[in-house]
């Protein structure tokens, strides 16, 4: 099969693309947020577009690896009728940027338009807060070839998105989905609202158009709806063609340069793409491609780590950011920001283990008690009396010693007198010099003993 994507994503601005009403559609009560120019009322004029939309939307395709459109963006009235739009054509610019990469799926174009409105066809009413809010449209070409590869291009995208921090995320996403197999014509699926929905959507079609071709009838070109409720596609309608939008460029909105300036600035500002950082972190610092994986997840995660390592050991950081962090941060369901937890926390921390002043099942225990506590690692260890006890391995060292330096206790051990093993016991504490565990020397020296 071959797949492409269409995806629109919101982007994160306070006010509309073309009008001053606030963007805050969900906790507004319907048909609040909206004036003359987002309900493209008969002579109200649409505002020069957003700068802030724009300029993440340069952002955004500049970390997609996209060229930059040198020339003109401008905005063209896509037109087609539905309730949800009131105008009867859709602002939509030109491609911002072109022929971009993500992890080798091509990016045919990058371009923004503006939300529809909210009709809920079974009441008949419309809700156009939405209406006029920034949306950036990410075309891909038809790169991929199962369910599972869109389904990890779309992660990766989200994280990109993530990282611009000039998008929102996949809860306002709605992609399109190409799908064509050897032998059939392409369908698009419309309404996919999320990655598993586009997973779903892609392997129903897939065994559907397979199923066809087997009984020998041709697959036609059409559009289809995906009904996220079971998981199945629906015919909507025959494919429309480009023409039928009837494109023509839009007069209200003047042409405008992307002054190269501008497009260089952010790219200086904007942050490394996570599947690029992912990279350098495997080359740079010599750590196992999962465990960058998934230090890159979250930006600021990916800040800490680089922290970290200017003062400990990289292999060493990856494993406890990658295991025990990222156990801590999933069981309170929290991401690393909002943890609180600084990396001069973490350093200390790391140090305490490194130095061996806290055993590693002690870290397990001080790393939980780091969210949202300013307090410094080494006194949380302090108040869960957790400093200076020893690793097991220097106990089994002990136990081992005290064995060989006291054969009689030893023998009498054998002959069934209990005493003995207090005795190799207190021998233990005494070279531990009391800091391991009672319960442990005993475990440790009957394992020992009783080989
Ligand atoms: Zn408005």
């Amino acid at each position: 099969m071959k797949c492409g994507l269409e995806i629109h994503v919101q982007l994160d601005t306070d006010s509309k693309l073309f009008c001053d009403c606030p963007t805050n559609y969900q906790d507004a009560p319907p048909n609040k947020n909206i004036c003359f120019v987002c309900l493209n009322q008969p002579g109200a004029k649409p505002y020069p577009p957003n700068k802030k939309a724009l300029d993440g939307a340069i952002k955004i395709a500049l970390m997609l690896a996209c060229k930059i459109n040198p020339d003109v963006t401008f905005f063209q009235r896509k037109h087609y009728d539905y309730p949800d739009l009131s105008s009867g054509y859709q602002k939509t610019s030109i491609p911002i940027g072109f022929e971009g990469d993500l992890n080798g799926v091509r990016i045919r174009e990058v371009h923004v338009e503006e939300d529809p409105g909210q009709y809920k066809p079974d009441l008949g009413l419309v809700d156009f807060n939405r209406s006029g809010i920034p949306l950036i449209e990410i075309v891909t070409e038809p790169d991929m070839r199962s369910p599972e590869e869109a389904r990890k291009f779309l992660r990766e995208l989200i994280r990109v998105l993530e990282y611009s921090e000039s998008a929102r995320g996949e809860g306002t996403m709605r992609a399109d989905v190409n799908i064509s197999i050897e032998g059939g014509k392409r369908a698009e699926i419309k309404n996919v609202n999320s990655i598993k929905g586009a997973y779903k959507a892609l392997q129903f079609e897939m065994v559907r158009q397979k199923n066809l071709l087997k009984r020998g009838i041709e697959i036609k070109q059409e559009t289809r709806a995906f009904l996220e409720s079971q998981m199945i596609t629906v015919p909507m309608r025959l494919k429309e063609e480009a023409d039928d939008y009837r494109y023509i460029p839009d007069p209200d909105l003047p042409p405008m340069l992307a002054d190269e300036e501008r497009v260089e600035y952010i790219r200086e500002e904007m942050p490394e793409p996570a599947h690029i950082k992912t990279d350098r972190f495997v080359k740079q610092y010599g750590i196992k491609k999962d465990d960058a994986q998934v230090l890159t997840s979250e930006l600021e995660l990916a800040d800490a780590f680089e922290e970290v390592v200017k003062e400990v050991d990289p292999e060493f950081a990856a494993l406890w950011m990658r295991d025990e962090l990222k156990r801590i941060l999933s069981f309170n369901k929290i991401t690393y920001k909002e943890s609180e937890i600084t990396s001069a926390q973490l350093v200390e921390f790391f140090k305490l283990l490194l130095d061996k002043k806290i055993t590693t099942k002690a870290g397990q225990r001080i790393i939980e008690n780091l969210p949202h506590n300013p307090k410094s690692p080494t006194l949380i260890a302090e108040d869960l009396g957790l400093i200076g006890v020893v690793e097991e391995d220097v106990v089994q060292q002990a136990v081992k010693q005290s064995i060989e330096e006291n054969p009689e206790a030893v023998s009498d051990y054998y002959q069934g007198k209990k005493k003995a093993l207090n005795f190799l016991m207190g021998q233990v504490m005494r070279i531990t010099q009391g800091k391991a565990d009672p319960g442990d020397i005993i475990k440790l020296l009957k394992g020992e003993l009783d080989k």
